[in-house]
């Protein structure tokens, strides 16, 4: 650090008597690279250190659709949970062949889905 702090004196060619001190160079060093490379970590607190890409952190949630087993070679169809319970529109009974893999319950893929998902009352 002072190899680079006499370095950076010489070639900025500042005189010697205004020169700042090398503690405040170190300081300012530091702060350029961390602008550089990064945020300061107060910026950090309270965000996931290693942030995923959204389709990841979807993932975790481990709620993903899958196909029903395969039975006498055909999946097994199911019915969609939410078009037989909703109450938001017509009732209605959907055979599909996708579940959710951790609820274990059919479901259309798409609003159904969705609904069943993040909808207290769907
Ligand atoms: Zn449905
Ligand atoms: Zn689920």
């Amino acid at each position: 650090m002072l190899n680079a702090y006499n370095l950076w004196l010489d070639k900025k060619n500042i005189d010697p008597s205004k020169k700042p001190k090398l503690r405040e160079f170190v300081y300012n060093v530091a702060y350029q690279l961390l602008e550089d490379f990064g945020e300061p970590t107060t910026n950090l607190k309270g965000r996931h250190p290693n942030p995923m890409p959204d389709r990841i952190i979807d993932a975790y949630s481990r709620h993903y659709p899958v196909n029903t087993e395969i039975v006498n070679g055909k999946r097994k169809p199911r019915d969609c949970y939410v078009c037989k319970h909703t109450t938001r529109r017509q009732k209605k009974r959907t055979r599909v062949v996708i579940i959710c893999n951790e609820c274990n319950i059919g479901l259309c893929i798409g609003y159904c889905f969705r609904d069943y998902h993040t909808l207290k009352n769907f």
